[in-house]
């Protein structure tokens, strides 16, 4: 099953596609976590200058990444997409080269983004997502899955970035949910019924 999961920042849609691709042995492919993880040097400052505004890494530059994370042995049985497309042009260029099964967009108000990005807590070592006041680590501070005690507030998380990342969302990313029939969830709910509703939308619960 090949699926994109697609939703403003922080509405959970990395959360949601970590759990379901477990339960449903898919491949878990994050376009910002691939990008926040690229070894080489030049290519990372790159990528850097773009993720720090909280702008779109040129398009060259995430195709290439993900074209190479497609190939790898895990993807074959299926995947989900939490990151990608992010405009309609990245979508149709998707929709070229596969053919996905399901869109699945999350909806959050902005005033939530903002009130949970204001929260948000990520692993500097394993880039697992807390919330400090709804889904904190089991002991302040410190990891539940690596136990590294960096836990500290996204360079795009902080305000400039994430008003430019909402505006990007609504003006590039929002169209794709309409022009691909996407199924829309609530983002609203707590993480387990998000995670039901989407299952019950796949036919899998
Ligand atoms: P995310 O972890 O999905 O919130 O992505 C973090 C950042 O990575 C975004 O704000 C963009 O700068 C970059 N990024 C992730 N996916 C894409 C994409 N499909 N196209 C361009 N930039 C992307």
């Amino acid at each position: 099953m090949k699926l994109v999961f697609i939703g403003p920042p922080a509405s959970g849609k990395g959360t949601q596609a970590k759990i379901i691709s477990e339960k449903l042995g898919l491949a878990h492919i994050s376009t910002g976590d691939l990008l926040r993880n690229v070894s080489d040097l030049e290519l990372k400052s790159k990528i850097d200058f773009y993720l720090k505004k909280g702008e779109l890494v040129p398009d060259e530059i995430i195709l290439n990444i993900l074209k190479k994370r497609l190939l790898q042995k895990d993807s074959q049985k299926g995947f989900i997409l939490d990151g990608f497309p992010r405009t309609l042009k990245q979508a149709e260029l998707l929709n070229k080269e596969v053919e996905v099964d399901k869109f699945i967009g999350i909806k959050l108000s902005d005033e939530e983004v903002i009130k949970r990005l204001a929260s948000r807590l990520t692993c500097k070592k394993c880039g697992a997502v807390y919330n400090s006041i709804t889904n904190p680590p089991k002991q302040k501070g410190v990891c539940d899955i690596c136990g590294s005690s960096d836990l500290v507030v996204r360079e795009d998380d902080k305000e400039d970035s994430i008003i430019e990342r909402l505006k990007i969302y609504h003006k590039n990313t929002e169209p794709i949910l309409k022009k691909f029939h996407a199924i829309i969830v609530n983002g609203e709910q707590e993480i387990e019924k998000v995670t039901e509703d989407i299952l019950k939308f796949l036919d899998k619960n």
